[in-house]
Parts: structure tokens; C-alpha cells; sequence
């Protein structure tokens, strides 16, 4: 007999946006570095959270995986990092992209934006299929390659995304940071500038798009989604309740088509589809992938 766990069941989106709050303030939770402009430096940083969350937010308990995979691959004296491919399987295999809907602070902030109301809302970006293949190249391009190969005269290399791209880091820490801190603000550039446009339009896009960063650019997004299918907790649909009706598929804000491919590398187990089914035909539960042995 299969033995199977259910967490999610029906119409839980407000208590979605609610845990998305409390881990959020929780694990930013050093609220005197907002006030005196400065980052914790406690022993907790040396741990990763599991969202994309920026080290150098002034109330961050802990480092983002993405910023602390670019400074293991970027270091001088690379080693092989246990700890984080460790962290990468431990998460991923437990519970994928279930920390996107549920667990990460630049998820939360795309779905309040989303909410703006009176802002026209588009559900299918042209070209939307092509450009989510967009994040796996700069998982590649700017996590792994060029922090790796592109190196200063003592073989030390940059976090390139963080530094010319992630608008998550630009939100939770350029901004207070510069904000606080005179000696920051002094020092804020061209660079500053440039990657205010990249969340600015990011911002914008949200409004209209659901979740634009987590479709087309993150790289934790990328790596998460490809334990989607074997994770433990994943989405689980009962053929023999199903009817067709693909009130699934027309809920699903990530434009998957549910009944197809419910364990698609893009569901984010935001749970609308589950909500959406008048049969009560799906669920995410904990369960045994089997077809894994075979
Ligand atoms: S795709 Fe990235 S930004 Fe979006 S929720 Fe997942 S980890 Fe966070
Ligand atoms: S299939 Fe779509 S609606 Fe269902 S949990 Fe995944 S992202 Fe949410």
C-alpha cells in the first residue's frame, strides 16, 4: 500500500502569503542593521536559507545559496564545497520549488506587486516558452562560468550575477544599505545605478507578469526545478478523479499545463490548481517516487 502525506489541500492562498511574511521577517530578522545601516555577521550567516535571500541584507540571519556558490566557485583557493552541494540535494530532494512558493523574500514581493490592482495583467509573454530557458544560461553563464574562468592576477573571481544582475540583492540590501550608511552611499556608482534599472523594470514587470524574475532569470529557481520530479513533497494527481475540465491548467499562473506535466520544473507548488479542482483531484504530498527504483 502507498503511504503518502498531504500538505496542501484546498484554498490556501492567503495562508501562502502569510508564511511567506513570517519566514521573511523571521529570517531577516536582525532589524538594528536596518537602523544602523550595517549586516549581521553572527555565526547563523555561515548557514545558507533556502530562498533567494542576499547576504548583505542588513537583517539577513543567513547567506543565499546563489551568493555562496559564486564565492566558493569565484575563490582563489577553490575547493569543493560539501556543505553546499549537501545543502543543494538536501533541499532540493525534500521539498524543489516548494521554497519558491512558499520560502523565498523576492517571491513574496513579486506576488504583493502582482496584486497591484487597476495595472493591465498579462498571462502569456510572446515568446514566453524560449525565454525560460533564458535562467538555466545565466545559472550557467553567471553563477558558474564567469565567476570561475574570469579571474584578477591572484586567481580571484567575481560574483557576476550578484553584482550585474540580481535585483533581489539591489531591494534588500543596496537599498537600506544605501539608504543608512554614509560611507555607502559615498561609494554608490554607475553600477548602483545600473542594477536600480534592472529591479525598476523588474518591479514594473511584476505588476503586469506574474513572477517574471522566477520564470525567465533566477538561477536558484533553475537549480530547485530540477528536483521537481523526484522531490518527496511534489504534486500528485488522482487520474481516477479527474474529469477534464483543465480548471487546473486555466488557475495555474506559471502557465503549466497541470494535468500534463504536474511536476513540471516551473511549478513553484503555489497550490492554485489544487484549489482550483472541483474533484479534489490534486495535492502535494510527501510520497515515495517509485518509478525512481525501477
Ligand atoms: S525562482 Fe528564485 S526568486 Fe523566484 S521564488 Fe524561486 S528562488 Fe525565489
Ligand atoms: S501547477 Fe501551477 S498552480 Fe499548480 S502548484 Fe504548480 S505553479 Fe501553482
Amino acid at each position: 500500500m502507498k503511504r503518502s502525506f498531504r500538505i496542501i489541500s484546498a484554498g490556501k492562498e492567503r495562508l501562502r502569503i502569510w508564511v511567506q511574511i513570517v519566514f521573511t521577517a523571521a529570517t531577516n530578522g536582525y532589524w538594528k542593521g536596518f537602523y544602523e545601516g550595517r549586516i549581521y555577521t553572527g555565526p547563523s550567516k555561515s548557514l545558507c536559507l533556502p530562498g533567494l535571500n542576499c547576504y548583505s541584507c542588513p537583517g539577513a540571519l543567513g547567506s543565499c545559496p546563489i551568493g555562496s556558490l559564486q564565492a566558493v566557485l569565484a575563490s582563489r583557493n577553490f575547493t569543493f564545497s560539501f556543505y553546499l552541494t549537501g545543502f543543494f540535494l538536501l533541499v532540493g530532494s525534500l521539498i524543489g520549488r516548494i521554497v519558491c512558493g512558499w520560502l523565498c523574500p523576492f517571491g513574496l514581493i513579486q506576488d504583493l506587486l502582482h496584486r497591484i490592482p487597476f495595472v493591465k495583467k498579462i498571462k502569456r509573454v510572446p515568446g514566453d516558452r524560449t525565454l525560460r530557458y533564458a535562467k538555466y544560461g545565466i545559472l550557467l553563464i553567471f553563477v558558474i562560468l564567469l565567476p570561475m574562468f574570469v579571474v584578477d592576477i591572484v586567481g580571484q573571481g567575481e560574483p557576476w550575477f550578484c553584482k550585474w544582475i540580481c535585483p533581489s540583492g539591489t531591494l534588500m540590501a543596496g537599498w537600506p544599505l544605501v539608504f543608512r550608511n554614509d560611507g555607502i552611499r559615498q561609494a554608490a556608482g554607475l553600477l548602483f545605478l545600473w542594477k536600480n534599472g534592472i529591479l525598476l523594470l523588474l518591479i514594473l514587470l511584476s505588476m503586469m507578469i506574474y513572477r517574471p524574475f522566477c520564470k525567465y532569470v533566477c538561477p536558484l529557481g533553475a537549480i530547485y526545478g530540477f528536483f521537481n520530479k523526484i522531490s518527496l513533497y511534489r504534486l500528485r494527481i488522482d487520474r481516477s478523479r479527474c474529469v477534464h475540465c483543465h480548471a487546473c491548467t486555466r488557475s495555474c499562473k506559471m502557465n503549466i499545463n497541470v494535468e500534463a506535466n504536474p511536476n513540471s520544473m516551473e511549478c513553484i507548488r503555489c497550490g492554485s490548481c489544487i484549489s482550483a479542482c472541483g474533484q479534489k483531484a490534486l495535492s502535494i504530498r510527501a510520497e515515495r517516487n517509485d518509478s525512481l527504483l525501477k
